[in-house]
């Protein structure tokens, strides 16, 4: 894994949250348990990574992970013995009370190498109900040496209790200006203005790493291609057209967001509040939306949001018939008469 000793330095943002998530540590008050909240794609992964390996690390220099002790050698092989990731197994949307189980047996046995021992629970909230409770007991009365990094998505829903038990840090990202100007210092952005720039953010709540992936992907030439077929589908209000763009279910659930992005900013365009639009590429898009009128809009957008939660949160269903409904039903809202 390259992650592992990825130095932060080139993520500005994420090594002020490091210098902050430490600070206890330097000062000899960490809490043994840590609940990170952040928008996907703003780099947590870097940031808890190296956070973790600090934690292990056993003779840590100017705050860093020294990289050289025998901790750190395992942990950059991939192999350190009191490291535990916990996150849901191949195939599945949860993590079970049987992962947690496993963890808390382990944990409460003395560490492998003699020092710290570090578990991260990756999106905390994707846990049953039944592995929450089981973590809890462990979080009540946890092991010596142990430590916690429960890391989720911003809108995870955790057990409050769980909450409780834990200290919180939200990991911020930059200013669209500044994260403007950081997609500008990397390699592969020198094609895009500013505008596509900062629609790139806007769609990915103002996360740059999300923001660079889109970019420098087929994602982008997948989002071009996708406008102007919708551009289309919507002058000539064929909403069946679009029926190709939909046939694998990762490409599905992205467009179905790209499409919710775009109909909420229409609604804005719509309420004069232009600037907000996140768009900022597809104004000429978003003003075809907008000409349908508020309560189509309202009602395409909640059809296409349903549409979109279902088809992340239940896995096995027919996409198909799903998607061809979706589209029969977007067809009736944007030719019936009601304006
Ligand atoms: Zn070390």
């Amino acid at each position: 894994m390259e992650l592992i000793n990825e130095p932060l330095i080139n993520y500005p943002w994420l090594m002020k949250a490091y210098q902050n998530l430490t600070l206890p540590l330097i000062n000899g008050h960490a809490h043994h348990a840590l609940l990170i909240k952040y928008i996907a794609g703003c780099g947590e992964e870097k940031v808890v990574t190296k956070l973790a390996m600090r934690l292990l690390c056993s003779t840590p220099q100017k705050n860093e992970p020294c990289g050289q002790c025998h901790h750190c050698q395992l942990f950059l092989a991939n192999n350190n013995p009191d490291y535990y990731i916990i996150k849901p197994e191949k195939n599945k949307l949860s993590i079970g009370i049987d992962q947690i189980r496993g963890i808390a047996t382990k944990i409460y046995e003395r560490s492998q190498q003699g020092g710290n021992k570090v578990v991260w629970l990756q999106t905390a909230s994707l846990m049953t109900e039944a592995a929450a409770n089981a973590l809890l007991k462990t979080l009540e009365e946890p092991p010596e040496n142990t430590y916690f990094l429960l890391s989720d998505i911003d809108n995870g829903k955790l057990l409050p209790t769980i909450r409780s038990r834990c200290q919180f840090y939200f990991l911020p990202v930059p200013e669209l200006d500044a994260s403007i100007s950081w997609l500008k210092s990397q390699s592969l952005t020198n094609q895009y203005n500013e505008n596509q720039l900062a629609t790139a953010l806007l769609l990915n709540n103002n996360a740059p790493l999300a923001a660079l992936k889109l970019l420098e992907t087929e994602q982008w030439q997948q989002r071009e291609q996708f406008t102007s077929k919708l551009q289309i589908a919507l002058t000539e209000y064929d909403f069946w057209s679009l029926r190709d763009s939909f046939l694998n279910q990762e490409n599905s659930l992205i467009r179905l967001n790209w499409f919710c992005i775009l109909l909420n900013d229409s609604l804005k365009a719509r309420q004069k509040s232009g600037r907000f639009i996140a768009n900022r590429d597809q104004v000429a898009l978003v003003r075809v939306i907008a000409h349908f009128g508020t309560e189509k809009i309202i009602k395409l957008y909640t059809l296409w949001r349903d549409v979109q939660e279902q088809l992340a949160t239940v896995t096995a269903l027919n996409q198909d018939l799903i998607i061809s409904n979706l589209l029969a039903q977007s067809e009736i809202i944007i030719n019936s008469s009601t304006n």
